[in-house]
């Protein structure tokens, strides 16, 4: 298992409040350059698929769209998530993968 962090980093445009996800150097809504930092954690799968032909030396895995206030991810899972399902998202602090886990509503 990877080490993990909660939620995913986003920057929030300090003039119009919007969140970007990866990070942008310039708000895409209103053109600031300026941005906080903060993590966001909790989101709602809107769509899933698995990936049936998966790249040698990974298993078949599920991956969800999620949607987090202005921001959407897409998400690996080991669950089997239906749109609408609640999930709390991880990153690796080694490897570029978000994983999605479902928590009670
Ligand atoms: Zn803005």
């Amino acid at each position: 298992m990877h080490p993990t962090l909660e939620g995913i980093e986003v920057t929030v445009c300090t003039k119009c409040k919007r969140k970007q996800f990866p990070a942008r150097k310039v708000c895409q809504a209103c053109g600031s350059r300026e941005f906080i930092l903060e993590r966001a954690y909790l989101g709602t799968v809107i769509a899933r698929t698995t990936v049936e032909a998966p790249p040698s030396g990974f298993s078949k895995h599920r991956l969800v769209y999620v949607k987090i206030g202005d921001v959407y991810v897409i998400a690996s899972t080991n669950g089997d998530l239906p749109v609408g399902s609640k999930v709390k998202l991880f990153t690796s602090t080694e490897r570029p993968v978000i994983r999605a886990v479902a928590v009670d509503d």
